[in-house]
């Protein structure tokens, strides 16, 4: 898509008729109500007191399937916050172009990750128009010295979007908006995905047919870093007994009609890393069960 307005139009579209489908299981229209609830964070409490379009809001990416669900809702919200304004305007609607080029994104980059991890982001930021602040990797960094850095360079942000969920650890008692704790530095905490399940991000995922990282193809579910994540132990095909995914129905009837997810390409290295591997594993969409989602993240 050739620009973000183009990208965030196509995101209000899928989401759009995503709000559309025909209420045939309790997952789609849970997923529905996740997706307006989020939706009224965006629009009523969020882009009321910080404006999307200057630089005030920033978005944190790390390619994982829960902010990159945030980030087509986000699409979504800033396509209706732009029409809805346009609208409004006293001129023509032909002079209105959409107010932004480049999505402000900023991606930590603290331990070595999959290769076709890092390739996901990059081909992701082009297709999203994501301006994307990236740090040096530094050994011994940390999360809150790096954000301290990114707030340096870019001053005017004064809150950041988080794709965390209650079911992530210690997330049970966050909030939508919030400050930042008194160890980091400070700046608003924007996270109106607390409230979504697995299933919801599968659901509207596999249905965007939006391209989705390849790791969650072979069985990843939770990505970490290359040495503290292993394919998900409950997807080993040895265990499997049902090979029913919960969401062939969003797969065949994708928005974008490719009858079959969309999965990023595999670099070579973690293709050879997967083949030393005695087991074969499911894709992550046919676990369901929050509890078990970071069961391939490896203790240390
Ligand atoms: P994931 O599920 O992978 O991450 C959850 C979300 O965090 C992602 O969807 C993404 O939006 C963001 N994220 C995770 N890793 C990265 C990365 N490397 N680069 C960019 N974004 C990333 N913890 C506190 O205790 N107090 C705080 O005040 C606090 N503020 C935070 C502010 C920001 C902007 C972020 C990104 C995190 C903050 N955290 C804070 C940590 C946060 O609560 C999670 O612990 C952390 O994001 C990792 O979550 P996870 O392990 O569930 O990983």
């Amino acid at each position: 898509m050739e620009t973000l307005g183009d990208v965030a139009k196509h995101c209000y579209q899928f989401t759009e008729s995503y709000l559309n489908l025909p209420e045939r299981s309790s997952v789609i229209i849970e997923t529905k109500n996740a997706i307006r609830l989020t939706r009224s964070y965006f629009i009523q409490d969020i882009f009321s007191k910080w404006s999307p379009l200057n630089g005030e809001i920033s978005f944190s990416y790390n390619g994982g399937k829960d902010c990159q669900v945030l980030l087509l809702l986000y699409l979504s919200c800033l396509w209706e916050y732009f029409v809805c304004h346009a609208q409004n305007s006293q001129y023509d609607r032909k002079y209105h172009r959409f107010p932004m080029t480049k999505l402000p994104t900023v991606f930590i980059d603290l331990e070595e990750t999959f290769s076709t991890l890092e390739e996901f982001i990059v081909s992701t930021s082009t297709r999203y128009h994501l301006s994307l602040y990236e740090n040096q990797r530094e050994h011994g960094i940390t999360m809150p010295v790096a954000f301290e850095r990114f707030l340096q360079l870019y001053p005017e942000t004064k809150a950041i979007v988080i794709g965390i969920r209650h079911t992530d650890p210690y997330g049970e008692y966050l909030k939508p908006i919030q400050p930042t704790d008194s160890n980091w530095p400070d700046f608003i905490r924007l996270q109106p995905l607390l409230h979504w399940k697995l299933t919801n991000i599968w659901s509207f995922l596999l249905y965007s047919g939006e391209p989705i990282s390849g790791l969650y193809g072979v069985g990843f579910t939770s990505i970490g870093s290359i040495n503290s994540t292993m394919p998900n132990p409950h997807l080993k095909e040895s265990n499997i007994v049902s090979r029913e995914s919960m969401f062939e129905w969003e797969i065949k009837h994708s928005f974008q009609g490719s009858q079959s997810p969309n999965v990023s390409p595999l670099s070579s290295e973690d293709q050879k890393l997967l083949d030393s591997f005695e087991d074969r594993y499911l894709p992550g969409w046919y676990l369901t069960d929050d509890s078990l989602e970071r069961d391939g993240r490896i203790k240390k």
